[in-house]
């Protein structure tokens, strides 16, 4: 998904780019190569978005709707999920990236951020949004939608909130079928508190 800079005309450029499967797919890992994040996609997905130039560079509004697939971390089924990818990033052409130092110490980073908090008024949207840089001439999509898809992904997926999870003696799906493991189990850090005599 690329778009030349020409393409962005006064009014702005509305698009709605299809994100196949093998994207996503790469994006969220599990086929071999790259980070597993636990996630399937299960189907393709549209990317809205907005491009508009501003002072300084283009100013780009995008969300789409990643429909994944993820484990209970509780009882391991799977579970659907759609997952709200939303984001304003504030693309600015290299050649205006003033220096290499921008990113090179903690230190300028510091300064410019306390600079840009000081700094009232101005476009309130630029001042919130990301700045990602580019070069200048065309706008690469792809990695900016991989970026922010996983960003997007939630920590932890539960199939509901009061998922019982599996026995961790015989492992039996508890949300399905009752158990006669009846013991609990003593967590160790907790089992000193056992013999504790309250008298
Ligand atoms: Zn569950
Ligand atoms: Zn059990």
């Amino acid at each position: 998904m690329l778009v030349k800079i020409e393409q962005i005309k006064e009014t702005g450029l509305q698009l709605n780019e299809p994100i196949g499967l093998n994207l996503l797919g790469e994006v969220l890992g599990g086929d071999g190569s790259g980070e597993d994040t636990g996630f399937r996609a299960t189907a393709p997905s549209t990317l809205k978005a907005s491009l508009k130039k501003v002072s300084g560079g283009v100013l780009l509004e995008g969300q789409f709707t990643a429909n994944v697939t993820s484990q209970c971390k509780r009882c391991l089924t799977d579970v659907e999920l759609k997952v709200p990818v939303a984001f304003t990033l504030n693309l600015v052409p290299k050649s205006l990236v003033r220096g290499d130092d921008y990113l090179k110490d903690d230190e300028s980073v510091m300064e410019k951020k306390e600079r840009s908090q000081g700094e009232v008024g101005g476009s309130f949207e630029l001042e919130d949004a990301d700045q990602e840089v580019f070069d200048g001439k065309v706008i690469n999509l792809d990695p900016i939608v991989r970026e922010q898809l996983l960003l997007a992904l939630p920590m932890g997926t539960v199939c509901r909130e009061d998922c019982k999870g599996l026995c961790p003696q015989c492992g039996i799906n508890r949300n399905e079928a009752k158990c006669t493991c009846e013991t609990k189990p003593v967590d160790p850090r907790m089992a000193p508190l056992k013999n504790i005599k309250l008298s």
